[in-house]
């Protein structure tokens, strides 16, 4: 775990004001900088924009997919079809322990997203994330670089400033493949237990958890 002396928290506010306007890459060139190979990226594997720009910088970097075992197939063959286009991809695959909750109760993002993920970081300086602003009203002030309190490491979200238009637009002028249920109107995509597809106009994360209060699955609320 980094230390978080004033000095070092002075550092990652420095750096979230700087990033405010800058590129994606600019960030990720920054953050293996300072971190080197102390770094992993957790992906969701519903785009592999910020995926594609990340291997421009740091090829060898750690990705993480986080397996609930309630993934559709069409997001492993999405993660298949990645595998392919970036050969030697370093992918870690967690899986959750024995005897987690069955998919859509109580409980079951803690045990199948949040505790994998907090084993899969840990001893690690920093981790990098596709979210973006836009994504909810509880992202809407995501810092750029912050100090994650609850995962107890440097969180880095390149894309936060980014709508879903700029992912589209990055999408087609570098060719990147799209995940298979997007067009057919799953905008947000997780587990398939607890994701459905929206409506044209309708709010793309309204198909995740719809008809409960639940708006995030606890990696993303620190
Ligand atoms: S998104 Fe749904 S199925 Fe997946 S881990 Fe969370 S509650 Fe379980």
């Amino acid at each position: 775990m980094t230390e978080m002396s004033p000095e070092f928290l002075s550092e990652l506010a420095d750096a979230n004001a700087r990033f405010e306007t800058a590129a994606p890459s600019k960030i990720l060139e920054w953050a293996a900088e300072r971190f080197g190979d102390d770094i992993a990226f957790a992906c969701s594997f519903q785009d592999i924009v910020l995926l594609d720009l990340a291997m421009g910088v740091m090829p060898g970097l750690e990705i993480i997919f986080l397996d609930t075992k309630a993934h559709f197939p069409e997001t492993w063959e999405y993660l298949e079809t990645t595998k392919a286009r970036y050969p030697g991809l370093n992918l870690t695959i967690t899986e959750p322990d024995e005897g987690a909750v069955a998919c859509g109760q109580d409980g079951c993002c803690a045990q199948r997203k949040v505790a994998p993920l907090r084993k899969a970081v840990s001893g690690k300086a920093a981790w990098i994330t596709s979210l973006k602003r836009v994504d909810a009203p509880t992202r809407q002030a995501a810092p750029i670089v912050s100090w994650d309190e609850a995962f107890g490491l440097v969180k880095i979200n390149p894309l936060a400033t980014w709508t879903d238009d700029d992912v589209a637009y990055y999408e087609q002028s570098h060719g990147l493949p799209i995940h298979p249920l997007i067009p057919q109107g799953y905008l947000s995509i997780g587990c398939a237990p607890t994701t459905k597809p929206v409506a044209p106009g309708e709010d793309p994360r309204s198909g995740r958890w719809a008809g409960t209060d639940k708006v995030e699955c606890g990696l993303h609320e620190a």
